[in-house]
């Protein structure tokens, strides 16, 4: 687990109170008394007030390669809280990662705790599945896990993927042993598995509050890959009849999902990809084209005005907002550059030495699949 050290320099309250349209200015100023000493990543994710002061925009795999390789004193992570912790294991020594708001979290990291991952692991030892180094099955996490659950990977031959990788995370890890556990998201480790040609029975659900998983040794010892029930608050809200509506709206129309959504959903996509992969395909589409899209609401509205020769629209009207990446706004932007203008550091992330040394093998490994 990671400590988050929180301060009171300059009041957040203070901040909270202040309009936006002050906000523009003081960032601004911020970042450039600050100079190269601090670099600013922004996830796709982020609302267009924030994300526009980022040094880099991405998904979080292009962001922790900007991550590893940031010569500034000062990482401010734009984003969700394992991602600020990835950027801490992956920063050099002196550097310090900063997360505007420590509340923002993410549900799907937390449907997978350690205590809970190690128990799992330890029945399927007691079944013979692996024996505890991983010689037996290699334990893969999504990118969105706590940097425990990502040092319990390095710790025992695994590896750290996110969605732009998965595949190849996949490919390294059954070069090397007959099964996967994927954690912690469900939906990401079936898409992955069945576009590789694994049927689905051969993949089950692992559910961390059940005995055994609710499965039988049988079931365990025959699957290639168990997947833990976990999933994305966000991108699990998208249905299979969202693209039949919309394919009966608009004909033609491309829908893209993220990989995140349900397997249902991606079978009726035309395309499914991380958000690098739909930024690229809205863009290759030809003007006068509609696109579908089966992600979180802030990248779709912005890829929709970026494109106005295009229909970009989502693939749910109700509009999938994450609302944790949301709480991350100008105000909290403004409060922890100006309290580092002012020698004042707010909010760092730091990952626990024994986790970082373990994550760090499970995501060095990572950034060397493509
Ligand atoms: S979109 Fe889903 S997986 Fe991504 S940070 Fe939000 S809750 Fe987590």
């Amino acid at each position: 687990m990671a400590t988050a050290v929180e301060n009171n320099f300059c009041s957040l309250e203070n901040y909270l109170v202040l309009p936006d349209t002050s906000m523009d200015v003081r960032i601004a100023a911020a970042r450039e008394a600050l100079g190269e000493e601090c670099v600013v990543l922004g996830h796709h994710y982020q609302r267009d007030e924030v994300i526009r002061f980022s040094d880099f925009q991405g998904d979080s795999y292009r962001l922790s390669q900007q991550a590893a390789r940031a010569k500034g004193k000062y990482i401010v992570f734009c984003g969700v809280h394992f991602m600020a912790e990835s950027a801490d294991v992956l920063a050099r020594p002196g550097q310090t990662v900063i997360l505007p708001d420590l509340n923002a979290g993410c549900s799907m990291a937390d449907m997978a705790e350690i205590g809970q991952v190690e128990d799992a692991w330890e029945q399927f030892v007691k079944l013979g599945i692996t024996d505890d180094a991983g010689n037996g099955m290699t334990p893969i996490t999504y990118m969105n896990s706590t940097a425990a659950i990502k040092a319990f990977c390095g710790e025992r031959n695994g590896v750290v993927c996110t969605s732009s990788n998965a595949r190849g995370a996949f490919d390294w890890a059954f070069a090397k042993t007959p099964k996967v556990f994927f954690l912690p998201d469900q939906h990401l480790g079936r898409n992955t598995g069945y576009a590789m040609g694994i049927p689905l029975k051969d993949m089950v659900v692992w559910d961390p509050y059940m005995p055994m998983g609710g499965q039988t040794a049988d079931r365990l010892r025959a699957a290639k890959v168990i997947l833990w029930k976990g999933h994305c608050s966000v991108h699990q809200r998208f249905l299979p009849e969202h693209v039949d509506k919309v394919r009966a709206k608009y004909p033609g129309i491309k829908v893209i999902a993220h990989p995140e959504c349900r397997w249902e959903v991606c079978q009726k996509a035309d395309a499914l990809g991380s958000t690098d992969v739909i930024r690229k395909f809205v863009a290759d589409q030809p003007a006068g084209s509609a696109i579908a899209i089966g992600t979180e609401i802030h990248l779709i509205n912005r890829l929709a005005k970026q494109h106005p020769d295009k229909t970009v629209i989502t693939l749910d009207d109700s509009g999938c907002l994450c609302t944790t990446m949301f709480r991350i706004s100008p105000q909290h932007l403004c409060w922890a550059l100006e309290n580092l203008v002012d020698g004042n550091i707010v909010n760092q992330i730091k990952v626990k030495d024994r986790d970082k040394k373990w994550a760090k093998v499970a995501l060095d490994r990572m950034l060397e699949i493509q």
